[in-house]
């Protein structure tokens, strides 16, 4: 088991939300995962360079969420040690391989949407009057893996432990799937596993702790618009 960022990335080749992460030579290679057999792609070598990748999609559309699937195509990022590597995944997807090793090592805490909506001051303090119902639909919509966002949700819809949302497949709460190859809703039967595909390629999964600002910020447009 690995219990440190440095020996996570060691385990190459592995997919990372979008991003495939193989070894050539003494290089770390990296690229979207629909690229892998593309040769045509932009190469960069260092670990900044993904900083300005991850900021736009393949349209130029800003990508406020870093974790949605819309990460752009076209790239390729060549990388010397695992510290540059271990830099480079962080401005894909910034914290979540600590996250990821916290799990890991039983040291995650999650937070139930509730009590983050129930902390919010100022204009976002209305979001806290969304119902249940509300949440149901709101977080299926939000947060599903095929538009919304790539990341398990490991947190309650509240202090009782009741799920995120009865409309998304059981899956998206299971980090040994992987969510790039996700449904939209329960019961679809396309979902590949992590852990069946390992022999192949590992998959780290991008994990959700605590509801995000921006789905803090849906929920209060839902309140609003009542
Ligand atoms: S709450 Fe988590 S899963 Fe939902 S959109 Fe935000 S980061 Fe993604």
């Amino acid at each position: 088991m690995e219990h440190s960022v440095e020996q996570v990335i060691e385990t190459v080749p592995f997919c990372f939300g979008q991003i495939l992460v193989r070894k050539t030579g003494d290089d770390f290679v990296l690229c979207h995962r629909n690229d892998e057999a593309h040769d045509d792609l932009e190469i960069f070598q260092g670990p900044e360079d993904a900083i300005e990748i991850a900021r736009y999609d393949d349209a130029g559309n800003f990508r406020a969420l870093k974790t949605a699937p819309n990460l752009r195509h076209g790239w390729r990022i060549e990388l010397r040690t695992s510290d540059g590597l271990k830099r480079a995944l962080d401005h894909f997807y910034p914290g979540r391989l600590a996250i990821f090793i916290a799990w890991k090592t039983g040291r995650l805490r999650t937070t139930p949407l509730r009590e983050t909506l129930g902390r919010q001051s100022g204009m976002y303090r209305i979001a806290a009057r969304i119902s249940d119902s509300q949440i149901d639909n709101l977080v299926a919509d939000f947060c599903r893996s095929k538009d919304g966002c790539l990341r398990t949700i490991l947190w309650d819809r509240d202090q009782r432990g009741a799920i995120a949302s009865t409309r998304l497949p059981k899956e998206k709460f299971d980090p040994t799937w992987d969510q790039v190859q996700a449904p939209a809703e329960p019961g679809a039967s396309t979902f590949a596993n992590a852990t069946t595909d390992r022999a192949i390629l590992a998959t780290i999964p991008l994990l959700c702790q605590e509801p995000c600002n921006l789905l803090v910020a849906a929920c209060r447009k839902v309140v609003k618009s009542e």
